[in-house]
């Protein structure tokens, strides 16, 4: 083995940047986080190329003396920290002390800096890690910082990164998380020459999301309103002290935002934004108690718009646990996870007054348990017993599910296959009959249908058995085939709108917008630019109502930008594809005529793949005449 050696300063930095700066959006957020440390009221970030060949954020903030600025750039330099005990407490977003460095050790860096009431500002130039320059500038008050060409001397790094459309929509949504958390601040983005974003303040966080995420997105929220309970009194561990410690006076913590209506769905949990004393988590224990309140009222694959803003003691909360501090640790994790979950559920039943949810979350502390160990939904159970955080359900006990539909089942629990029919008449079962949600696609020929159960489902039969057909997912499984055969030959027709629908995109949609355009365009969308972040859509895909259009869009743009990975033109279109087919099929609950029945039948025999819709849900389940007849002791 070599000999043992203590690494460079340069070589620290370049490692510390590999944890904490992964791609351009992530050196925005350390320095945006540095702006809102230094009191900033205004702050601009600008981009190139996705932030590959430049980052600049600049703010108004309380800037550096020449000395500062110096120590700024060094590792482990920091001004929000002095001691250990502030690391227990700490209230600035950044406390680390290595973002300017790591930075500056992978770029051609400059920091331009001064504080109001300094002459003269500082202007420092750092190239891959190298001091290149100190002078004096005349500058504005406040702080300026340049990244060009971000990782051009870590190949290996470099290499990871996506297009610049995809960079851009990560340096966007990020610069959103920031607006919607600082309504009283402005915030701009730039992308070349082109404005994605310009918040100026904003007295009210409605007023804020009104900005930044559109009319529509107002329109889908409820007001959490302002909740709040304190924490269960604390005993300090007292193994270690000689004295008894004093119990600590309990805390308080307080949630307040806004969550979506639950007949508003979006494709991914990109539209979930948890803040911590105004940080920007992505907590996992939070995601869950969030997802579980929107559970039996969201289908399993859709997610809820949610901006939550909760408030809680530092010392309750430790952010030292991720070098990128988006993840976070509770002290009382139970506590927090009730808490959230009943203060969403509470605002999207839309009734219980805030005082008795109060007490329910008190009653309910404490209890952290293991998952649930079985799958049994109803809506009276309390949260810890619905599984807690990291738990996972055991819905897979039954025999099909129906979970994955557009819509709830409410009596999802009490679904009788014939299983359990048979069991009800006290002979114990011997053979089960149970369908089979992929039978092969030539059994599925020849169906007749007989009608409908619960206006949604055609039951079926021929010669294979008896069938249940999910009449939207068929229908949604009918069109996409066809759109993405008519899309692969030639450009797809669209249908001229009445009226053009105005449709406002947030900032990461219009990354999106720039990198899907063309392929809109060649499925029949016929759509002009209207302002920075707006569209008017003037044609849509046959089959499409003009009241779904802009879901329609806000879907296709969501489901591209879900994906981290650069898509290939064909899983390009088939996203669209899917998007499409799903809004202009026929619906659940829609009574249907035995010709339609037929029509649909007979086209479903026609796909390729008739038993799973685009999205991977069944379309058909079947009990095997086999099956039947053996229940019936035929054979
Ligand atoms: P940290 O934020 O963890 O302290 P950084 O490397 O991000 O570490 O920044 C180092 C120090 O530089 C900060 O503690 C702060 O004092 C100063 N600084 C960085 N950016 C700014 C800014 N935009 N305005 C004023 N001071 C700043
Ligand atoms: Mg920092």
């Amino acid at each position: 083995m070599a000999q043992i050696q203590i690494l460079s300063d340069d070589l620290i930095n370049k490692i510390a940047a590999g944890e904490v700066i992964e791609r351009p959006a992530s050196a925005v957020k350390e320095l945006l986080e540095n702006s809102l440390d230094a009191g900033a009221k205004r702050i601009t970030v600008e981009v190139e190329a996705g932030g590959k060949r430049l980052i600049r954020v600049t703010d108004d903030g309380c800037g550096m003396s020449h000395d500062d600025a110096l120590l700024a750039v060094e590792r482990h330099a920091t001004s929000k920290l002095r001691t250990v005990e502030d690391l227990i407490a700490i209230s600035t977003l950044g406390f680390r002390g290595e973002a300017l460095p790591s930075i500056a050790s992978v770029s051609r860096f400059t920091l331009e800096t001064r504080p109001a009431e300094a002459n003269a500002g500082v202007r420092i130039e750092i190239h891959g890690g190298k001091m290149r320059n100190v002078k004096e500038a005349g500058c504005p008050p406040g702080t300026q910082i340049e990244v060009q060409r971000l990782f051009s001397n870590v190949p290996a790094r470099r290499k990871f990164l996506r297009t610049d459309t995809t960079e851009l929509g990560h340096v966007a949504s990020l610069v959103t998380h920031y607006a919607l958390a600082h309504p009283e601040i402005s915030f701009v983005l730039k992308s070349g020459n082109h404005t994605i974003l310009d918040a100026p303040p904003v007295g009210t966080l409605q007023g804020r999301i009104f900005q930044v995420l559109g009319r529509s997105a107002v329109d889908e929220l409820v007001d959490l309103g302002e909740i709040n309970t304190q924490f269960p009194a604390y005993r300090p561990d007292t193994w270690f002290q000689q004295e008894p410690a004093k119990p600590e006076s309990p805390g308080e913590i307080s949630a307040r935002g806004f969550v979506s209506r639950p007949e508003f769905q979006k494709v991914s949990a990109k539209t979930i934004y948890i803040f911590i004393n105004r940080r920007f988590v992505r907590d996992r224990i939070l995601l869950k108690a969030i997802r579980e309140a929107y559970r039996h009222v969201l289908p399993v694959r859709a997610y809820p718009t949610v901006l939550l803003f909760l408030d809680l003691p530092h010392k309750e909360v430790d952010v030292n646990v991720h070098p990128q501090k988006t993840e976070v640790r509770f002290r009382h994790q139970g506590f927090v996870y009730d808490f959230v979950h009943q203060a969403i559920r509470q605002a999207i039943s839309g009734g219980r007054p805030v005082a008795a949810a109060e007490t329910q979350v008190e009653s309910s502390v404490f209890r952290e348990r293991s998952p649930a160990p079985s799958y049994s939904p109803g809506p009276q159970r309390s949260p810890t017993e619905r599984g807690v955080p990291g738990g996972s359900r055991a819905e897979g006990a039954m025999p099909f599910s129906l979970e994955s539909s557009p819509v709830e089942y409410p009596p999802a629990g009490q679904r009788l296959p014939f299983t359990q029919l048979q069991s009800l008449t006290q002979e114990a079962p011997t053979e089960a009959v149970t369908p089979d949600a992929l039978p092969l696609r030539e059994n599925i020929a020849n169906l007749r249908p007989l009608g409908q159960l619960n206006n949604s489902f055609i039951v079926a039969v021929n010669e294979a058995g008896l069938w249940l057909v999910d009449q939207h997912v068929a229908h949604e499984r009918v069109l996409f085939e066809s759109h993405v055969q008519a899309r692969r030959t030639r450009v797809v027709e669209g249908q001229r709108l009445l009226m053009p629908v105005v449709v406002e995109l947030t900032p990461a949609q219009v990354a999106v917008w720039g990198q899907i355009r063309d392929e809109l365009d060649s499925n029949g969308f016929e759509m002009d630019e209207m302002g920075e972040r707006t569209v008017a859509v003037k044609a849509a895909p046959a089959g499409i109502k003009t009241g779904d259009v802009e879901k329609l869009l806000h879907e296709i743009f969501d489901n591209v930008e879900k994906e981290s990975r650069q898509l290939s033109l064909e899983a390009l279109q088939e996203k669209v594809a899917a998007s499409v087919a799903c809004h202009a099929a026929i619906k659940i609950n829609m009574p249907l005529t035995d010709s339609k029945m037929q029509w649909l039948l007979g086209e479903l025999a026609q796909t390729e793949n008739p038993s799973t819709c685009p999205h991977g849900r069944p379309i058909v389940l079947r009990y095997p005449l086999r099956d039947i007849l053996k229940s019936f002791k035929r054979i």
